[in-house]
């Protein structure tokens, strides 16, 4: 039982580290579901849960769902507002050091998300 759960986490992992577009679980699990019968809905979003909480994954909320991403590592987010597209994007590192020098505090984490249209939904809203 126990070593099963270890593959499966393996597997839960690396299908999140190796994509970029910040799943939930749920779309996690139907891209997993087809090579991993054994895999329930429920392991895929409690082994996320609980690496969230040991901050061994980021958890974002975004609408009503929780999506997940496999770099904890400092980096911000861009999140469509439409249709919920969330993509890396880089804080400068000047941004911080100004905000260290005038508030006199020491940054030790950031998580700094923009908010818009994605390229995607500004089309439609132009074309519409
Ligand atoms: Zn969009
Ligand atoms: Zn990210």
């Amino acid at each position: 039982m126990k070593k099963r759960n270890t593959v499966q986490k393996k597997v839960i992992f690396s299908a999140l580290n190796a994509r970029c577009d910040h799943p939930s679980a749920t779309k996690l699990y139907e891209d997993l579901r087809e090579d991993n019968p054994n895999l329930s809905k429920a392991t895929v979003y409690r082994v996320l849960k609980d690496a969230a909480e040991e901050g061994a994954v980021l958890r974002i909320h975004v609408g009503s769902e929780d999506r997940f991403d496999g770099t904890v590592s400092g980096h911000s987010h861009i999140i469509c507002e439409k249709c919920h597209a969330i993509c890396d994007t880089e804080f400068p590192l000047k941004a911080v050091s100004d905000l260290e020098e005038k508030s006199g505090y020491r940054v030790r984490s950031r998580h700094v998300e923009f908010y818009g249209l994605c390229p995607e939904c500004r089309k439609e809203a132009a074309e519409g």
